[in-house]
């Protein structure tokens, strides 16, 4: 069993430290709005008062925060990385893109603590579940004592050797993900533009080969309009521009397409509602609900 500070406990964190709690493990928390990590008190997690207070001792330090300027608040200014003890392993888990990770582990290596880079697929439920699946890289000598992590927060985990992997292919799959999503939306529109009940969309693909279970469970929340954030549309946003950063010149008119979606949902006023409010950008709707 491990000594783990988990700083960022949010939709996913929350969940995450919980479920290192569950395993045994002795955890510490911080949370930027205290209330949320307060919460995991019930479940025998210590709540720290600073990042720095919460890495004191530990063997494992979690990052779970919204993105690279959240990480830098909280391991660079907010004095988490001076007081992580030598010889401690960063398993970094937010998703900050290539340039920052890059970045991260530079001024990891400076301070001769392991980073690895470990992203993850799966959104509020899988994270409450312990069914995550972790896209994990770094130093191979750090590969065994991220299992205990990955045990108690994953169905499985894939090493993909040094850092930077996980996170490009947390890009490549959440550039499916992204792209899938304004697809169902504008099928949507489409339908109702026609007269057709998007349920009877939803049937007719039921079970054939162009059917998805995302479609279902995301085109529920379009059809009932109820956004409840499971990946909140800021945070999506934030990984389509990820994704065009990392992408540099490549052609994706499609990304850019959804990226420019997800910047009207956001100017909408759809921030914090799950990423399929994207719906609300598509042109019939103009941003209004029904
Ligand atoms: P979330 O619930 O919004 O949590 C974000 C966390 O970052 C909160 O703890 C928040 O603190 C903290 N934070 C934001 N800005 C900060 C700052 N400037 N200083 C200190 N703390 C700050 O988001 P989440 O869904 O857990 O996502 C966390 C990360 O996982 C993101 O990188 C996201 O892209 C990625 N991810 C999300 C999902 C998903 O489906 N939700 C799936 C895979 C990966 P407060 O509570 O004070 O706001």
């Amino acid at each position: 069993m491990a000594r783990i500070a988990v700083l960022g406990t949010g939709i996913m964190g929350g969940p995450m430290a919980r479920n290192l709690l569950r395993a045994g493990h002795e955890v510490s928390v911080w949370n930027r709005t205290e209330e949320k990590a307060r919460a995991l008190a019930h479940d025998g997690a210590q709540v720290a008062g600073s990042p720095a207070e919460a890495v004191t001792g530990a063997e494992i330090v979690i990052t779970m925060l919204a993105d690279a300027r959240a990480v830098d608040a909280v391991m660079l200014d907010g004095g988490a990385l001076d007081a992580i003890p030598d010889g401690a392993l960063w398993l970094q888990t937010s998703t900050v893109g290539l340039e920052a990770t890059e970045r991260l582990a530079a001024i990891a290596e400076e301070r001769r603590i392991a980073f690895v880079d470990a992203p993850s697929l799966g959104s509020r439920k899988q994270a409450e579940d312990g069914e995550l699946l972790v896209f994990a890289s770094g130093p191979e000598a750090a590969r065994s004592r991220c299992e205990p992590v990955f045990t108690a927060i994953a169905r499985s985990h894939v090493w993909l050797g040094e850092s930077g992997r996980g996170t490009r292919l947390k890009l490549v799959v959440n550039n499916w993900i992204l792209c899938t999503i304004e697809n169902l939306a504008e099928t949507f529109v489409l339908a109702k533009k026609l007269d057709v009940d998007p349920r009877r969309f939803l049937e007719v693909i039921s079970g054939g080969g162009t059917d998805m279970a995302y479609a279902h469970l995301k085109g529920e929340m379009i059809l009932n309009e109820e956004f409840p954030p499971s990946f909140p549309l800021r945070l999506a946003r934030k990984d389509a521009a990820l994704i065009l950063e990392a992408a540099d010149d490549a052609v994706l008119p499609l990304t850019r397409a959804t990226s420019a979606q997800f910047d009207r949902a956001f100017e909408q006023g759809h921030g914090d509602e799950d990423m399929s409010a994207i719906y609300y950008a598509s042109a019939e709707k103009a941003g209004k609900r029904s």
